[in-house]
């Protein structure tokens, strides 16, 4: 018996020693879900969907947040089916209202007219929690309690699916690579959910004094700037799928000029998404190489999928998705110019190392 709890002893520390090595190798990172009550077995779904391809061999931690509290079966449900440790937190009042310079009348005849629209109607058009939502992601998330002690963050939706495995770290190829965002799906914007969006966007740099960052040939302003006409070519990052930097989120630049959007207010009288505001600000604030589209990532949010197109990849990953509904070439994608934008950012790059 004596040997045997020796043997027993030397293997639980040999277990621990291995599990603290494994949890020394993480990175400061979390994948993140806003949502609410209701939106529990979509995302029971996804979980069990991110852990069978990605988080069971990394065990990340999951932050989930909400403006109003979780209920207790949604806690222990969702926290039973993460592999890592479930947090979840409540999004404060301040982070999460219409600010007190909003005039409800203009927002309200606005989103009337919206309604009202004979040439169609835009999703969310007469929401005002969608509205919340879409301000909380583009410059509140960062600074949430909980989500203040990550450096990455991985941001996933209710009902999303991945549909290939990731086998290696991703937040380590991240940020071995020093990639600040990495994304899947891009495509254009309603342009009737941005209509001063752009120009509230140039004014806010003018005033920053950081008017030369839409003209830079060292960052990604050629994804959203159209010489031709100087306006917004509409094209976005799709957010729910997004990796990346928490601290580039919570840098002095972004942060800036977010604050100076949103005293427009155009979350509330027009619809900006968190998308469009992330994709101008980032990409003007970030260097190349530190965008990149991972494009050996099988993901689908409705109605839209992104599928590896090469073969190999697809039978190494074990991916589930038909190449044919892949959306990267098809007209809405801004994934295909984004290529074209990274291609001669590197071409330009080797150039200049040469001089
Ligand atoms: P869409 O993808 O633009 O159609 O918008 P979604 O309805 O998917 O919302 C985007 C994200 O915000 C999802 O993760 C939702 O769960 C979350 N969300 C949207 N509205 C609310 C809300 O009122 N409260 C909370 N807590 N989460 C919300
Ligand atoms: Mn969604």
């Amino acid at each position: 018996p004596i040997i045997l709890l020796w043997i027993n002893f030397a293997f639980s520390h040999k277990f621990i020693d291995e599990q603290q090595q494994h949890h020394n190798q993480l990175t400061n990172s979390t994948l993140y879900t806003l949502c609410r009550n209701s939106d529990l077995y979509e995302l029971l779904d996804t979980i069990v969907n991110y852990e069978a391809r990605f988080n069971h061999k990394f065990h990340y931690d999951w932050v989930f947040l909400n403006d109003l509290p979780f209920d207790e079966e949604f806690k222990l449900l969702v926290s039973n089916a993460v592999s890592g440790t479930a947090k979840f937190g409540l999004i404060s009042e301040e982070m999460w209202s219409i600010p007190q310079t909003v005039d409800f009348k203009l927002m309200h005849e606005n989103m009337e007219k919206a309604l009202n629209d004979p040439e169609g109607v835009y999703p969310y058009a007469d929401s005002k929690s969608y509205r919340n939502m879409c301000r909380f992601e583009s410059g509140f998330f960062q600074w949430h309690e909980i989500l203040l002690d990550y450096d990455y963050f991985w941001r996933v939706e209710p009902g999303v699916k991945l549909h290939c495995d990731i086998n290696y770290d991703i937040f380590k190829y991240l940020i071995d690579n020093e990639i600040d965002y990495g994304f899947t799906i891009s495509m254009l914007e309603y342009p009737k959910t941005i209509p001063s969006l752009f120009q509230s966007f140039i004014q806010s740099l003018d005033d920053l004094k950081m008017s030369t960052l839409l003209t830079s040939t060292e960052n990604y302003s050629k994804f959203i700037f159209n010489m031709d006409n100087s306006d917004y070519n509409l094209c976005h990052f799709w957010t729910n799928f997004e990796i990346g930097n928490l601290n580039t989120f919570r840098s002095d630049e972004y942060n800036l000029i977010f604050k100076e959007l949103d005293k427009y207010n155009g979350f509330y009288y027009e619809r900006w998404g968190d998308a469009p505001i992330r994709t101008l600000i980032l990409s003007t604030i970030l260097k190349y190489p530190k965008i990149q589209r991972l494009k050996n990532i099988g993901y689908e949010h409705a109605q839209y999928l992104q599928c590896p197109l090469d073969l190999e990849t697809r039978v190494q990953n074990r991916c589930s998705c038909d190449i044919d509904l892949d959306i990267t070439y098809e007209y809405v994608s801004c994934s295909w110019f984004f290529d074209e934008i990274v291609e001669e950012l590197k071409q330009q790059n080797k150039l200049s190392n040469l001089l």
